[in-house]
């Protein structure tokens, strides 16, 4: 299918290109490294060969999150945002961009959140996890009380949050001791991210908000797979959680979930029949995962062609009010 968008699509800066280098081994990164960085004709290459119209980009992980210095945090991340602005501006029609957010600093972070998707025409923010704050050992979840003034701007901005993966503290990860190859995308990143959903649609957030629009990678990192038998034993054992309904309910009306780095047509049925193919996004998590790999399997999976137009462009064109396109 041509004129794919999609939504989970990295670049890296000179300050944020370290978190990525542990991923990768000693001679593949140099490759990696320039394509991670590349803003153009690499991108676009991949782009063009896999029949892919647009990339919503988005700051690597964990990138401005594991910086604790909040003044660091506030600078790197409005220089992310400028470098992000300027490649969109030269390339409008196959770039938009989700805002890196300082989250150490909350009025810092709703400054520019403002200002990304006000002045540099952001059509959404990502943010990766929790947030170390002050020292490199502590360190906020999004459900904390503090984040609360942040959530009301969000919503009446009303603009797409995409809750991306980071991998877990070393103090949370005993679990995988021993076992390194369990890092990162192959397992912790999805386990970090759903608790991190879990903690939010629990505390009563979209209670609180119920505008608000989210969005999971990794067809929602397990979590349309397993949110049944967390609401049926919730039911019988609440535990005083704040949420107010179902979790599901919440996730079928505030969620969005995009294809980055799963692309297995079982598990996308899966995500389709529970929460149906107008909450699905196609994306690829450019450079973790080839361009090619996600387009060739999307391209050839069995759903309908209607299913496949909206997941592939038309539920990224409403949600982000891609008016130009
Ligand atoms: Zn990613």
């Amino acid at each position: 299918m041509k004129g794919k968008i999609g939504l989970e699509e990295h670049f890296a800066i000179e300050e944020t290109l370290g978190d990525s280098e542990r991923y990768f081994p000693k001679d593949v990164w140099p490759k990696f490294s320039a394509r991670i960085k590349d803003l153009m004709e690499i991108r676009l290459e991949e782009m063009d060969n896999g029949g892919m119209d647009m990339m919503i980009l988005s700051l690597n992980s964990p990138a401005i999150q594991t910086i604790h210095d909040p003044v660091r945090a506030v600078e790197v991340a409005k220089k992310a945002n400028d470098v992000m602005a300027e490649a969109i501006a030269k390339n409008d029609k196959r770039f938009k961009g989700f805002a890196a957010l300082p989250m150490q600093d909350i009025d810092a972070a709703i400054k520019e959140m403002h200002r990304a998707v006000k002045d540099l025409g952001c059509v959404g923010v990502l943010v990766n996890g929790y947030s170390q704050i002050g020292d490199q050992e502590s360190y906020k979840y999004l459900d904390d009380p503090i984040y609360e003034p942040f959530w009301a701007e969000v919503e009446k901005l009303d603009t797409p949050f995409y809750l991306h993966p980071r991998d877990m503290m070393p103090g949370n990860a005993s679990i995988v001791e021993g076992h390194p190859w369990l890092f990162g995308a192959a397992w912790t990143f999805g386990v970090e991210t759903a608790t991190h959903t879990l903690r939010l649609l629990c505390s009563g957030l979209f209670d609180r908000h119920p505008n608000l629009k989210f969005i999971l990678g990794h067809l929602g990192e397990t979590l349309p797979f397993c949110i049944w038998r967390t609401d049926a034993r919730m039911a019988r054992e609440r535990r005083g959680a704040p949420a107010k309904r179902p979790l599901y309910e919440y996730m079928s009306e505030n969620f969005w979930f995009t294809t980055s780095g799963q692309f297995r047509t079982p598990a996308l049925w899966n995500t389709m029949m529970e929460f149906s193919s107008s909450k699905i996004l196609f994306a690829t998590d450019f450079p973790f995962e080839e361009v090619s790999v996600a387009c060739e399997w999307f391209d050839q999976c069995s759903i309908s062609d209607t299913d496949k137009y909206l997941i592939g462009r038309k539920n990224s064109i409403d949600l982000f009010k891609l008016t130009d396109l």
